[in-house]
């Protein structure tokens, strides 16, 4: 089979985002973004040197360095003239959730109890094998937090509003600071029950054995880093040992194999399932 990395070839479906995005900087917001050889880059930041973090009460950020050396935003925008938006696949354990695609109305997450936590039923099947193989080899592993609905999410977004607004921000400040730190509502992937955050939500994780565990073992299971060190520029979001995503085992380890976020992952597909139904129009055409 044939690899290509969607971002050497493409990469315009994220000319929206980049375009949307330039428009928010312009209007002092907090990000820019920029295509850079087609690839998503989260370019420039005033106030912070740090990206999103995708909502956990986690106190200690790390500075992306990657950041700093991206390309300014203007750049952007001058290359391709539109192309039709790449379908996103439809299956609904690769849903993306992120700061440019809210989770979808059509989206209804399938929960399961779990002691006090609930998260989606296939994963936490797969979690309670998982777990099981943990702890065969020795591992330590628990859950800090899974599904969080979007009202929570909304709750802890103005929660930060408020505490900035109580530090002497304005108030549109303080809401723009408050998505420095905490996913709006909608935009975190928790709220499909698929994600899961481990072992005390803390940097320190990276240096557990369960975490090299998870890094080897967890796409057995259907689980993926959602959040690498590598990958902060396609995310969006810094690096989080912590958090994993479920995505299904043949998925997972399509994913580990070609070295791919979730981002990457969904528009490779996308521009599979394009190019083979473009070959069949062209052919049609002459
Ligand atoms: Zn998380």
């Amino acid at each position: 089979m044939q690899i290509i990395r969607p971002k050497k070839r493409k990469g315009s479906f994220f000319l929206l985002f980049a375009a949307v995005l330039v428009i928010a900087a312009a209007a002092s917001v907090l990000f820019v973004t920029a295509l850079q050889d087609g690839e998503l880059v989260v370019a420039a930041k005033l106030a912070s040197s740090q990206t999103e973090s995708e909502g956990e009460p986690e106190p200690s950020r790390l500075a992306s360095s990657a950041l700093e050396s991206s390309a300014p935003a203007s750049s952007a925008l001058e290359s391709s003239a539109p192309e039709p938006e790449l379908l996103l696949p439809q299956d609904r354990y690769l849903v993306l959730v992120n700061a440019e695609h809210k989770m979808p109305d059509s989206f209804v997450p399938d929960l399961a109890d779990y002691d006090s936590i609930q998260m989606d039923r296939q994963a936490l099947e797969a979690y309670r094998e998982m777990l099981e193989a943990a702890q065969e080899d020795g591992v330590n592993l628990w859950i800090s937090s899974a599904y969080r609905s979007v009202e929570l999410q909304a709750e802890l977004f103005e929660r930060e509003v408020e505490q900035n607004q109580e530090a002497g921000m304005p108030p549109e400040e303080a809401e723009a600071a408050a998505g420095l730190l905490v996913q709006r509502p909608g935009y975190s992937e928790h709220a499909t029950g698929l994600a899961i955050d481990f072992n005390g939500v803390t940097t320190d994780f990276e240096d557990d054995e369960a975490y090299q565990w998870l890094l080897e073992n967890a796409g057995t299971y259907g689980f993926v880093l959602r959040y690498p060190l590598d990958k902060v520029e396609l995310t969006g979001i810094d690096y989080e040992p912590w958090h994993f995503r479920y995505v299904g085992p043949e998925y997972a380890e399509e994913m580990n194999r070609l070295g791919y976020c979730l981002e990457e992952y969904v528009y490779f597909l996308a521009e599979q399932a394009a190019e083979s139904a473009a070959p069949a129009e062209s052919a049609a055409a002459e």
